[in-house]
């Protein structure tokens, strides 16, 4: 075991009501502007700081203003990484930092409540990097008394941080490494004798730093995107095991439970709630196929002819022998399946298109079991089958050949995956090639392969067509971590009045119908006032599915259960500048690495048209709608640089190298 510095932060072990969470002591960073400092409620206002290098553990209390400014999640992690990652450092080196995030209302008794944020200089892109995942791992964390922990440096043999009621320590992982991430969880609860110990972990992927390996949790959750877990591998960080006992106090318990009784007495009524619950993320497959929108042999095209094996129907009546829900949520949106006698967490519908349409494959039992493999190893699925696409797409074409690949023969629908994805995550022959993404593959094929090649930014687009709903176009183009669908809400939730979504963000001034297809003023003011709405849910670590316009618990109710949790006066107003400070940093981190207009850009295959699917969109729309939103943002049309006046208006410092 190496150095610790055990840390007691006051938990009350009594549950909430009965006790108290005081955390006393001065925070010599602390800005309170003004009469007594205030003690956090709600929230245990404590971030755990964890130097590999070094082998230390400190604990850093940045005091309400900073909670108040940043929330959590996705705003804590692009506060630390611009603060504290170099420029140009290396994000598989040891200056690269690690944010581990939940929030001020991580852990409510609310359903959604639930989410981490992981963040870092990602490996794929080269640029802030962020992925988020559902499950127990916020929860706990608050329940031991942080919000957040903070990676910085790189240990020189494996370890696992433990986390538990105020204490932190490193341990040994030197027996950890190498194993899949279900004999991880299961080896680190035995050896703390602990099973309700919460982990996050990398499998081999993360340590053979694959630019796309993920975070997982529960075995089933992953923080997917960016290639986080080729950091934890790369400061051979196996796994952030918590266990905690105590609860927050709250300012207004009754009002938080009030909102958790509403949610569990209505949720079956609203129509996109239940369908979650009765088919999962498998349920959109079929609407996507038949309007023209499903990812098809490497998004060449809309519809594919063997949907119907995959759709959530057909899932549900052949492999699905259970639900399984996140921390305080019934929805249970989540679906566990039989495999070799084992029940293991079942695929979502980005990995059964991206290995089923987007592979030219109507297997869905091959598909689970790629699932399982990828959540084992510890590979992106998204990522993993785009790149398998492009590597098909090029073989077909004759830019590679078996020579290249090893043997393996690439034709869509007999795509060898399982075969592949364990090359993939030891690095092993083709698998070295695929390890490295989709960009950086198709640089090395050369010649059209990069045209081909779906991913902005480096980071392999996700399972929604941006060509029959162009925010999800904006939102590839214009995330700071790339092709990511979860960045707003999608524009074709709200193509009429009188349905249900449209009806629910009338609190963000939003109350006209959008045209999916429009890529006009009025489309880019829609989008880029909902991006803001997810980067708050995504600081607050708040589900998208349980929240409106998704789902079922509206914008005002969020408002109040933070003012319920922490007892602030807060608003709508105030939340949303978190989320678009969130946002803003994220920006700033990237035009600091270099990149700019240029990167905010859509891959060639959208241009074109897809086939059974939409027309392609057309490039010079695109980019009048891409300034418009630079001009919305209050950011250099010419540059995407944030100008200084809308940091002002957030109440951020202005960089001296933004100038
Ligand atoms: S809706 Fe699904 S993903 Fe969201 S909190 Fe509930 S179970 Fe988790």
């Amino acid at each position: 075991m190496q150095q610790s510095t055990p840390e007691t932060c006051g938990l009350s072990r009594e549950g909430p009501g009965q006790g108290g969470h005081r955390v006393h002591g001065e925070s010599p960073g602390d800005e309170w502007y003004g009469g007594a400092k205030p003690v956090p409620v709600g929230y245990a206002g404590r971030v755990l700081r964890v130097d590999l290098t070094e082998g230390r553990v400190t604990v850093e209390e940045p005091g309400e203003k900073f909670y108040r400014m940043f929330l959590g999640g996705k705003g804590f992690a692009g506060h630390y990484l611009l603060e504290e990652v170099p420029a140009g450092a290396d994000a598989l080196g040891p200056e690269n930092v690690l944010v581990f995030a939940g929030s001020v209302v991580s852990g409510l008794p609310i359903p959604g409540y639930s989410r981490f944020t992981v963040a870092a200089k990602s490996p794929l892109t080269g640029g802030y990097g962020e992925a988020e995942a559902g499950g127990y791992l916020a929860p706990e964390l608050k329940f031991a008394g942080f919000e957040a922990v903070v990676v910085t440096g790189a240990s020189d043999r494996p370890v696992y941080l433990f986390v538990h009621d105020g204490r932190a320590e490193i341990r040994d992982a030197s027996r950890l490494w190498g194993l899949g991430t279900f004999a991880t969880e299961r080896a680190i609860r035995e050896e703390l004798g602990d099973a309700r110990v919460r982990v996050a972990c990398i499998g081999p992927a993360g340590e053979n730093l694959v630019r796309y390996a993920c975070v997982m949790h529960e075995g089933r959750n992953a923080a997917g995107r960016c290639g986080l877990g080729a950091v934890m591998g790369s400061k051979r960080l196996k796994a952030v095991a918590v266990r905690g006992t105590g609860r927050p106090e709250l300012a207004d318990r009754e009002g938080v439970l009030g909102i958790a009784r509403w949610f569990r007495d209505h949720y079956r009524d609203n129509p996109l709630t239940r369908a979650l619950h009765d088919l999962g993320t498998a349920g959109l497959l079929g609407g996507l196929n038949a309007s023209g929108m499903l990812p098809t042999r490497n998004f060449s095209a809309g519809s594919f002819e063997g949907w119907e094996a995959l759709s959530g129907e057909a899932y549900e009546k052949r492999f699905v022998v259970g639900r399984w829900g996140c921390y305080a949520c019934p929805v249970r949106c989540k679906r566990t399946v039989r495999l070799g006698g084992v029940e293991v967490g079942g695929p979502e519908y980005e990995t059964i298109a991206a290995f089923g349409s987007n592979l030219g494959s109507d297997d869905l039992g091959s598909i689970l079991e790629v699932n399982r493999l990828c959540n084992d190893l510890g590979l992106d699925t998204i990522s993993t089958g785009v790149t398998l696409a492009l590597a098909t797409e090029c073989f077909e074409r004759g830019l590679i050949t078996a020579s290249d690949t090893g043997g393996v023969q690439l034709r869509f629908g007999r795509v060898p995956a399982r075969e592949l994805v364990e090359l993939i995550a030891r690095r092993e022959g083709f698998g070295a090639e695929l390890a490295e993404g989709a960009r950086r593959l198709a640089g090395r094929i050369g010649g059209v392969a990069p045209s081909l090649a779906v991913e902005v930014k480096g980071l392999e687009a996700a399972m929604h067509d941006p060509r029959g709903k162009v925010s999800v176009g904006l939102g590839y183009a214009l995330a700071a971590h790339g092709a990511d669908h979860m960045v707003a809400a999608h524009d074709t939730m709200f193509l009429k009045r009188g349905v249900y979504a449209l009806d629910r963000i009338a609190p963000f001034g939003l109350l006209d119908p959008v045209d999916a297809r429009d890529l006009g003023p009025a489309k880019v003011r829609h989008f880029a006032t909902l991006e803001i709405w997810w980067d708050t849910l995504k600081s607050l670590g708040v589900c998208f599915f349980c929240v409106a316009p998704r789902s079922l618990l509206p914008v005002g109710m969020v408002v109040d259960s933070v003012r319920y949790a922490t007892g602030w006066e807060t608003s709508l107003y105030e939340l949303m500048q978190a989320g678009e400070r969130a946002n803003v940093q994220a920006r700033l981190f990237n035009c600091r690495e270099g990149l700019g207009v240029a990167d905010d850009r859509l891959p060639a295959r959208f241009a074109e048209d897809a086939a059974g699917g939409h027309p392609g969109i057309d490039g010079a729309a695109f980019a009048e709608a891409r300034r418009t939103y630079y001009e919305l943002r209050g950011w250099d049309p010419d540059t995407g640089r944030p100008r200084a006046a809308a940091l002002h208006r957030l109440g951020l410092p202005v960089p001296g190298w933004l100038s």
